[in-house]
């Protein structure tokens, strides 16, 4: 009979079946967390199952269905529900193994659909980081030694199982970030899948340089690995982002230990059964999950992760900076972006208005390349200010699982807070709200905005200046092109910009003039992964996609000959 009276570990069948085989710390909280979601029926469903275990197993010690909420029964509650039902314990994973935190806490995770918690996350620190840059400096050497060829075929294992995991994924995206499954499905997933096959395959096509000293001397360049890559990412594009930094650190031959968003783990917890399955080499790819301050700021300051890439806001950013300076750590950062929507009134404005609803609201306006600062020219400005409003009013808010909704919901309340707050701020400084503004309300119980247009705000303004990154757009008129350029370029954010018009000479003249590391000409969010990808300002530092990632993480070493 398996011994089920200890409060820290567990090994009883039951236990088994609700954690897939793996042992468990700190049962005892997830249980309570259980049971605060749970309707009566489900509670006496529970109850009937503990009643069968209870003749199986002589050391439980219920008596009835008041003890399923004493501190005793808790810890022996979830191990009896049906799996389908059991709270999701997210694991690191390091070493090839699936291990909880040394802290043995756990952290809540939130369904932004229902804003109630779902599953749980380890609070790692950084001693688990440690354990996790262990394993990652003992691979390299083997991981680095492999031929591109094996190293690609272990990636596109992992490539092709993502696919194979779509739906599956797609969903987890949809409730761990409150995006419509259909968008997780469409975008998201495929996308993360793409991004292993694409570095995977990119490293058997690459080539370097050679400088031939008019005969006398040759040098060429080698380009490589540099060790543990720290690669963190946050949570509006979970999946696709966590994997646009991991693969192409892989691809060249590092080593990586990765952090995803505490906010949404749930995809590279499912990214690292998915390399176990495949039977991806062990050490090679580690994820430690938890918050920022701990986890991020650990990988960031060890003295063994020689090279970060970093996606999220610009105030972490500036604090990764800080840390990673002082050891010349060689340093990529994605960061915030507050861009420019710019109509002429020579474009073509039924796909202006298509585009733009996409631009603005897309993921809930919350993907860093978001056109944010609507500005159009006069002659049309009223036009499409209706029709764009009209279209707006028309979005569907609601349930992310539901296949006709547009947006879905913001993804926690902290950030639905401040992106309200933003709108109370906009009215403050003179704004009109044309559509939106407030919560949508829905039957969920979840986070979430309608979609919101302003205006009536001056350029220097807060609303016009910060990154809201919710579904919220200010809208103004401009006359001539030197003025748009003006307020385009008047932030201290530099990350994309999207330009309407059929005059061919001005799109060109004006993307050249833009302060962004990315135009858009008469369409938005085309993304072709071999191009350079990042921002100018306090919008970032270096560039990822193509071969800027793949350089990024190798580090270029010159070899000169004589040939004489
Ligand atoms: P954050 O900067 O809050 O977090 C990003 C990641 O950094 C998270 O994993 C976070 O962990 C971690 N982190 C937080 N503090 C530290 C620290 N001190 N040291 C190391 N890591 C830390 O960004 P969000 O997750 O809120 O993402 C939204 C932001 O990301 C927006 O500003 C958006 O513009 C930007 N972004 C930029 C993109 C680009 O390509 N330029 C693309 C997508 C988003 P935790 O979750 O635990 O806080």
């Amino acid at each position: 009979m398996p011994k089920n009276t200890n409060t820290d570990t567990h090994d009883s069948p039951f236990i088994k079946q609700s954690f897939s085989g793996r042992p468990v710390r700190r049962v005892r909280f997830c249980a309570r967390v259980i049971l605060r979601n749970f309707s009566d029926k489900e509670r006496d469903a529970s109850y009937v199952r503990l009643r069968w275990t209870h003749e199986v197993d002589s050391s439980l010690s219920f008596r009835g269905t008041r003890n399923l909420f004493s501190s005793k029964s808790y810890l022996r509650l979830p191990l009896l529900l049906p799996q389908t039902t059991a709270m999701q314990q997210i694991l690191n994973y390091i070493n090839g193994s699936f291990q909880p935190p040394n802290s043995g806490k756990y952290l809540d995770n939130y369904n932004p659909a229902t804003g109630e918690v779902y599953s749980l996350i380890p609070d790692s620190d950084a001693t688990d980081v440690e354990l996790a840059v262990k394993a990652a400096k003992a691979a390299f050497a083997s991981w680095s030694a492999l031929s591109r060829e094996e190293r690609s075929q272990h990636m596109l294992n992992v490539s092709r199982r993502i696919t194979e995991r779509l739906d599956e994924l797609a969903e987890a995206e949809s409730t761990d970030n409150g995006k419509p499954v259909w968008m997780a499905k469409r975008v998201d997933i495929p996308r993360a899948s793409d991004n292993f096959k694409f570095f995977a395959t990119a490293i058997l096509h690459d080539s370097s340089e050679l400088h031939d000293m008019d005969g006398k001397f040759l040098n060429y360049t080698l380009r490589q690995p540099i060790g543990v890559a720290g690669c963190i990412s946050p949570w509006n594009l979970p999946l696709y982002l966590f994997t646009w930094k991991i693969a192409p650190a892989l691809a060249s031959g590092n080593t990586v230990v990765a952090k995803p968003s505490e906010i949404t783990p749930m995809t590279a917890f499912l990214l690292s059964q998915i390399c176990e399955e495949v039977g991806f080499p062990k050490g090679v790819l580690n994820i430690v999950h938890g918050l920022g301050g701990k986890v991020g700021s650990a990988i960031t300051e060890h003295p063994d992760v020689p090279i970060i890439s970093f996606t999220g806001g610009t105030e972490t950013g500036k604090t990764i900076a800080r840390m990673a300076a002082p050891m010349f750590k060689k340093l990529s950062l994605e960061l915030g972006g507050k861009n420019p929507n710019i109509i002429f009134d020579d474009c073509d404005l039924d796909n202006a208005l298509s585009t733009s609803l996409n631009s603005s609201f897309a993921n809930q306006g919350q993907i860093c390349l978001c056109g944010s600062r609507i500005y159009v020219q006069k002659g049309i400005y009223n036009e499409f200010k209706t029709r764009f409003v009209e279209m707006v009013k028309q979005m569907k808010v609601g349930n992310p699982k539901s296949p006709d909704v547009k947006l879905g919901a913001i993804v926690s309340k902290a950030h639905f807070d401040k992106v309200l707050s933003y709108v109370e701020l906009a009215k403050q400084e003179g704004g009109t709200v044309l559509c939106g503004g407030k919560e949508a309300k829905t039957d969920l119980g979840g986070w979430f905005i309608e979609p919101t247009v302003i205006e009536g705000l001056d350029e220097q303004c807060r609303t016009n200046q910060e990154e809201i990154f919710g579904p919220v757009v200010t809208i103004q008129p401009f006359e001539t092109e030197e003025e748009v350029l003006a307020y385009a370029n008047g932030t201290k954010y530099g990350l994309a910009s999207t330009v309407w018009t059929s005059d061919l000479a001005r799109a060109h003249r004006v993307a050249a003039q833009l302060h962004t590391g990315i135009v858009w000409i008469n369409c938005w969010l085309i993304r072709d992964l071999r191009t350079p990808f990042g921002g100018v300002k306090q919008s970032g530092v270096g560039r990822e996609g193509g071969w800027e990632a793949l350089r990024f993480f190798t580090e270029p070493k010159n070899v000169c000959i004589p040939l004489q």
